[in-house]
């Protein structure tokens, strides 16, 4: 029963549960851009919703305004090739994340940035190392 109300309740503030899913965007890379590793400022849609890219975990990627901006209604993935910091496994951690294998894309985000922040609490698993020490 209380279940059934919180949906209820989301349903009736779809700006709240909007808020709440680009802040857990956010969170899967410690708040950084997946193309550069620069802070993330906005929400970037991989297929732009000019081509009928949808607002779906798989399709949005936390990006820095500079990047998102630059990318415009590119494929992420020809246009990252072509950048700079271009970096293979940050490539591979993007074709994951657009499969719906976060796990695998913020692994090989870790793999690409070695001081890689990790604010969601599914990933903290080093923490025993900590405990031991
Ligand atoms: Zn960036």
């Amino acid at each position: 029963m209380h279940i059934n109300d919180a949906v209820f309740l989301e349903d009736l503030c779809p700006k709240f549960r909007l808020r709440q899913w680009r802040k857990s965007i956010h969170r899967f890379t410690g708040k950084s851009c997946i193309y550069c590793g620069k802070p993330s400022e906005s929400i970037d849609h991989v297929l732009p919703r000019s081509q009928g890219g949808l607002s779906t975990t798989e399709n949005c990627v936390p990006a820095c305004l500079s990047c998102n901006g630059d990318k415009s209604d590119e494929n992420a993935l020809y246009w990252y090739r072509r950048q700079k910091f271009y970096d293979p496994r940050r490539a591979m951690a993007i074709r994951a994340w657009l499969e719906g294998d976060l796990r695998l894309a913020i692994r090989l985000l870790q793999w690409a940035t070695p001081n890689f922040k990790v604010n969601n609490k599914n990933y903290e698993k080093n923490k025993s190392k900590y405990k031991a020490a």
